[in-house]
């Protein structure tokens, strides 16, 4: 049995943070752990940068849902449920994703979660597990799935090492050049073959 694991943003809707930060014209929040290595310290200052101006959970999901999932994203995404089973693995949260999901046909989704208070402020957030994307590749392996998975940056490379066939999707070259051990393709058309090379089921 196979199954399939994609990374969310990057691979089929855009980095949500930076077009949030580009629909609302909140430069700070373009921030990423390129420029604020610690987690903690970043979504720290997300939260904040949220609250002073303004936004809570109702007007960010209201925000997200005029974003689109990447161009082809949809066919691909459905070209691949036809044939295996899919799981998206992403360090997103539900309640970020939603809107988005929703243009997707809510494929399964496993990432985290945010704490919210009645009045729509976010107060905190809440991490599934640690490097959850590896542990979740490795739970459906105990269940005797054989795991293809594809991602775009150094947060999927764990789950792409612990799969049994890793692709590197629309990945920044420094990423490609770390981990040439994964094919490195740049759109659907290509992943769909990469998918196709990887299964023991499927012939390319
Ligand atoms: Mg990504």
């Amino acid at each position: 049995m196979e199954l399939a694991c994609l990374d969310l943003e990057g691979v089929l809707i855009p980095e949500i943070w930076i077009a949030f930060a580009e629909k609302t014209g909140i430069e700070e929040l373009k921030a990423t752990t390129r420029d604020i290595p610690d987690y903690d310290v970043l979504m720290q200052q997300r939260l904040r940068l949220l609250d002073e101006h303004g936004y809570g959970l109702p007007e960010i999901q209201e925000v997200i849902g005029t974003l689109d999932p990447l161009p082809g994203a949809a066919d691909f995404l459905n070209w691949l449920r036809e044939r295996f089973q899919v799981v998206i693995l992403s360090d997103t949260f539900y309640e970020f994703a939603m809107p988005l999901m929703k243009k997707l046909g809510y494929p399964t989704l496993l990432c985290h979660k945010l704490e919210v208070a009645e009045n729509g402020q976010i107060t905190d957030y809440l991490l599934r597990q640690r490097d959850p994307k590896r542990q979740s590749v490795r739970a459906f392996q105990l269940l005797n799935y054989r795991v293809i998975a594809a991602g775009d940056s150094y947060n999927d490379t764990t789950m792409l090492g612990q799969a049994e066939a890793g692709i590197l999707f629309h990945a920044p070259q420094n990423v490609i050049d770390e981990f040439p051990q994964f094919p490195a393709v740049h759109n659907f058309d290509d992943l769909r073959q990469e998918f196709l090379k990887a299964s023991a089921v499927h012939e390319a």
